[in-house]
């Protein structure tokens, strides 16, 4: 069976290349670039691709990229890495710290990125053996923290013709080794929110002449989460939570404007579907009656990654072939919001979280993140293992319960 033969090739190919892959991450770290700024990472990537004989295809903006490994009649199947950097400063104190100021890869797109560029080696080799049943397009994808990058793929051609996709993302509370996994939603809707406010202004000794600013928009701070948790099916978990609140200068003024920025955040597609109107709708109400004029700036964010029941299967089946019987672990549905979102919408896929605990759990977006780097070793045979195995079940459609759309 070439399941069973697979973990050896990929012990094998890993023993030779495991520590240049790890050396790869570590110039990604100290080099990261933001969003739709990442040049020198897709150069870096597009040398280590053509050196392999492939023919990666860089987007029309010049950060990211696209590239093809195999031909040939089969399915196709993507695998997805974002590569960009958070604007953050890094407070680790390691030989690979970044050198640049205010840029990290706090997200672990630089692992994600040399764990797909491992992928796309091992696969290559694989192709040139003869034994790849179809093709895998590797994407490369700019700005996911904007979120936009994967727009900016899909704008391009990345997923037409893409039967199925599979990404992955670091998390700092799964151990090394094992791959936390989740049919259904996996990840949330997050949209960003402005509220702003305006009244006449006046002395702190006559709120009763003018309109308080200040205590109405404080009002307007607690009064809207409160009223939303009472307004939506709480199943939906829809969460306002401001994170900037400005307004006024002196102690005894009452100012005539204030502002208020959070962020709205929804496991629920119907309920964030709603939210804009419901948020408008309590706003107004709070504001009158506190004399105050408010306006509100929505700006939608992405939606809840969706995962695909078969395509998690998948992701199981390859776990347990190349990781081990008991590398799989069940994973919560996350707050966080992931731009893979929108791949999932065009084409069934999934979303895996692969575990990178270190000695501390450091969380994602914080300075101080770091990864125990013997997961890319992880990613890469999880990754290779999934592509594979998606091929091969796509070459046998008979497998795939047509009803059900079930593994058989
Ligand atoms: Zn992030
Ligand atoms: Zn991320």
């Amino acid at each position: 069976m070439r399941g069973r033969e697979l973990r050896g090739e990929l012990d094998a190919f890993l023993a030779e290349t495991e520590q240049d892959l790890v050396a790869f991450r570590r110039d990604l770290h100290m080099h990261p670039e933001l969003a739709f700024a990442e040049y020198r990472t897709t150069q870096k990537i597009a040398e280590r691709l053509t050196a392999a004989g492939l023919v990666p295809s860089v987007l029309p903006r010049g950060t990211g990229l696209i590239c093809d490994v195999g031909s040939g009649d089969g399915p196709t199947v993507a695998l997805r890495a974002d590569i960009d950097a958070l604007a953050l400063q890094d407070e680790k104190d390691v030989a690979y710290h970044s050198t640049v100021p205010g840029s990290c890869h706090a997200c672990g797109h630089d692992v994600h990125t040399a764990i797909l560029l491992g992928t796309s080696l091992f696969l290559a080799q694989q192709a040139d053996a003869g034994l790849l049943p179809g093709r895998v397009r590797l994407i490369f994808q700019p700005a996911e923290e904007l979120p936009g990058g994967a727009l900016e793929v899909m704008a391009h051609g990345g997923i037409s013709g893409v039967d199925r996709i599979f990404g992955l993302h670091c998390d700092p509370r799964v151990d090394v080794g094992q791959v936390g996994l989740k049919a259904g939603p996996i990840t949330s809707a997050c949209d960003k929110l402005v509220i702003r406010v305006s009244g006449p202004g006046g002395h702190t000794a006559r709120p009763h002449l003018t309109a308080d600013l200040v205590f109405a928009l404080a009002k307007i701070l607690t009064e809207l989460p409160a009223a939303l948790s009472r307004r939506v099916d709480p199943r939906s978990s829809l969460s306002l939570v401001w994170g900037k609140v400005e307004a006024g200068s002196a102690a005894n003024a009452i100012p005539d404007d204030g502002v208020a920025e959070g962020t709205v955040r929804c496991l629920d597609e119907n309920a964030w579907h709603a939210a804009p109107d419901l948020i408008k709708s309590l706003l107004e109400s709070v504001a009158g009656a506190y004399g105050v004029e408010a306006r509100m700036e929505y700006t939608r964010g992405v939606p809840p990654v969706v995962n695909d029941e078969v395509s998690v299967e998948m992701l199981a089946e390859a776990a347990e072939r190349v990781l081990g019987a008991s590398s799989v672990v069940t994973t919560q549905q996350s707050l966080g919001g992931e731009d893979f979102a929108w791949y999932l919408e065009s084409i069934p896929g999934a979303f895996a979280r692969l575990g990178t605990r270190a000695d501390v759990t450091y969380d994602i977006h914080q300075g101080t993140f770091d990864v125990d780097e013997r997961a890319i070793g992880m990613g890469v045979r999880l990754m290779a293992a999934t592509a594979l195995t998606a091929l091969w079940e796509g070459s046998r459609p008979s497998l795939i319960d047509p009803i059900s759309g079930a593994l058989a």
